[in-house]
C-alpha cells in the first residue's frame, strides 16, 4: 500500500466521496479511508434535491441516468392528520443510499481513488510548519498526506462535539405500500417527524427522527412505532398496512445539531462533519455533496501552491457561511417550531399559502449554479 499521498478523505459518505473524486478528477493522488463497506443501507429520508447535480455530474455521475424516482409535491401534516400540499419550488429525486453510494464507490475506482475498505482512522497527527499530516488507521496503517479531509459524519470519534444526553435517535424501514411517486411526506408526531418518498426500486422509503426518551419510554423500537408514531393517521396506515422490507428497521442514536467547525487541527470538515441540519429540510446529502465541491475548489489553490494553508481555511470558512448559514439557522427556527403543538399548526397553514410555502421551503435550500462563482 502507498503510504504517501495528495489528500486522504476520512470518510467514504457522500461528502466523502464527492470530496475524492473531485480531487482524483483533477489529478491529485487521493486515498479514501471507510470504515464500513459498500453497498449498504443508510438511515436517511432519501430525498435528493436537484442542487446535488453539478457536483456530482463533475465527477461523472449522472443522477438522471439511475432511474430515480422525480419528486416534485410536497405534503406536510400535523400529529391529528391536518395537512397542507403544495409543489415544491424547486423538485427533487427519490434515490436510495444503497444505490447512490455504490454508484459512487465505482466511479472512485474507475478514477483512481485508493479505497480502503473496513479501515477506521483514530488519530490524526499534524506535522510541523506545513508539511501536512499523519493519519493512523486500526491495525497500526499510517499515511502521511498534504491535505486532510474529514467527511467522517455526525459523529465520530476524531471530532469533539458536546453531545446532548436528551438528543434525538433515527430510524428508517423499506415499505411496499401504495403511494403517490411524485411526492414528499412529512408527517410529525409527539416528539419527532417522519419522512416517506418513494425510492428507484418503487418502495416507499420512511425514515423519523424521535426523543431517546421517548423510545427509552416505550422499552422497544415496535412500541414506539405503536404508540408515538402510530399517533399521527398517515403513519398508523402505512406501519398497518405497509410490508417493511428490511428485516430489521435500521436505527441510529445520538444525533446531535450542535455546532461543529469548519476546521480543526488543519484538518477539513466536509459534509455532516462541518455541519448538521436538521433533517426535516431534505437538505444534508446535497450540502454534503456542495460542501465537497467547495472544499475540491479551494484545496486544489492549496495543493497547487497558489493560496497557503491560512488562506485556504478562510476561503472555505467564508463560503460555507455563505452557502449554508442561512439554510442552518432556518431549518433551526423550524425545527424549534415542530417542538410545540401550536408550532405545527403554524408550520401547516403557513404552507396553506403555496406562495409564502414555496418561500420557507427555498430558505433551507440554495441554487445549483450557487456553488461555481461562490468560492471567495
Ligand atoms: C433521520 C435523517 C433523515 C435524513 N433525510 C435526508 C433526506 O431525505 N435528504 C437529505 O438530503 N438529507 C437527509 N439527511 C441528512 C443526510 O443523511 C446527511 O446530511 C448526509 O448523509 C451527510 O453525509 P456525510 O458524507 O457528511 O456523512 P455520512 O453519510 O454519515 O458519512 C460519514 C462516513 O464516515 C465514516 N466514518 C466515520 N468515522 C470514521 C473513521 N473514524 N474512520 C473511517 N471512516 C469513518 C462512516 O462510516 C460514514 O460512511 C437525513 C439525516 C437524518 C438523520
Amino acid at each position: 500500500m502507498n503510504t504517501s499521498f495528495d489528500v486522504v478523505v476520512i470518510g467514504g459518505g457522500l461528502a466523502g466521496m464527492v470530496s475524492a473524486g473531485l480531487l482524483a478528477k483533477m489529478g491529485f493522488s487521493v486515498n479514501l479511508l471507510e470504515k464500513g463497506t459498500y453497498p449498504r443501507h443508510k438511515v436517511c429520508g432519501e430525498f435528493v434535491s436537484f442542487e446535488s447535480e453539478f457536483a456530482l455530474d463533475k465527477m461523472g455521475v449522472v443522477l438522471r441516468d439511475l432511474s430515480p424516482i422525480k419528486i416534485e409535491q410536497f405534503t406536510l401534516s400535523t400529529t391529528t392528520g391536518s395537512k397542507a400540499r403544495l409543489n415544491l419550488p424547486q423538485p427533487g429525486i427519490g434515490l436510495s443510499r444503497y444505490k447512490l453510494e455504490n454508484v459512487l464507490y465505482e466511479q472512485l475506482l474507475k478514477l483512481g481513488v485508493t479505497v480502503n475498505c473496513k479501515t477506521k482512522v483514530t488519530e490524526v497527527s499534524q506535522l510541523d510548519g506545513d508539511a501536512g499530516h499523519i493519519v493512523h488507521a486500526q491495525h497500526g496503517n499510517t499515511i502521511t498526506s498534504k491535505l486532510v479531509i474529514g467527511a467522517f459524519g455526525k459523529r465520530s470519534g476524531l471530532q469533539v462535539i458536546s453531545l446532548n444526553r436528551s438528543g434525538y435517535f433515527a430510524a428508517k424501514n423499506h415499505y411496499r405500500f401504495p403511494f403517490n411517486p411524485n411526492e414528499v411526506q412529512l408527517h410529525m408526531f409527539p416528539g419527532g417527524y417522519g419522512g416517506m418518498s418513494m425510492v428507484e426500486s418503487n418502495l416507499v422509503n420512511f425514515c423519523y427522527l424521535g426523543k431517546t426518551v421517548d423510545l427509552k419510554k416505550s422499552g422497544s423500537i415496535e412500541a414506539y412505532q405503536k404508540m408515538v408514531v402510530g399517533k399521527n393517521p398517515y403513519l398508523k396506515e402505512l406501519l398497518d398496512k405497509g410490508e417493511p422490507m428490511l428485516k430489521k428497521t435500521l436505527t441510529i442514536s445520538q444525533i446531535d445539531f450542535g455546532h461543529r467547525n469548519r476546521v480543526s487541527n488543519g484538518v477539513f470538515h466536509a459534509g455532516d462533519a462541518g455541519g448538521v441540519i436538521h433533517p426535516l429540510s431534505g437538505n444534508g446529502m446535497s450540502m454534503a455533496i456542495n460542501s465537497a465541491l467547495l472544499l475540491s475548489e479551494v484545496s486544489e489553490r492549496f495543493l497547487s501552491g497558489r493560496i497557503t494553508r491560512k488562506q485556504m481555511e478562510n476561503q472555505y470558512s467564508k463560503s460555507w457561511e455563505k452557502s449554508f448559514g442561512l439554510r442552518m439557522i432556518s431549518s433551526r427556527f423550524y425545527q424549534s417550531l415542530f417542538e410545540h403543538s401550536w408550532g405545527r399548526k403554524i408550520a401547516v397553514g403557513a404552507l396553506k399559502n403555496k406562495t409564502l410555502g414555496r418561500k420557507l421551503i427555498r430558505l433551507t435550500h440554495g441554487k445549483p449554479q450557487e456553488y461555481v462563482s461562490n468560492a471567495v
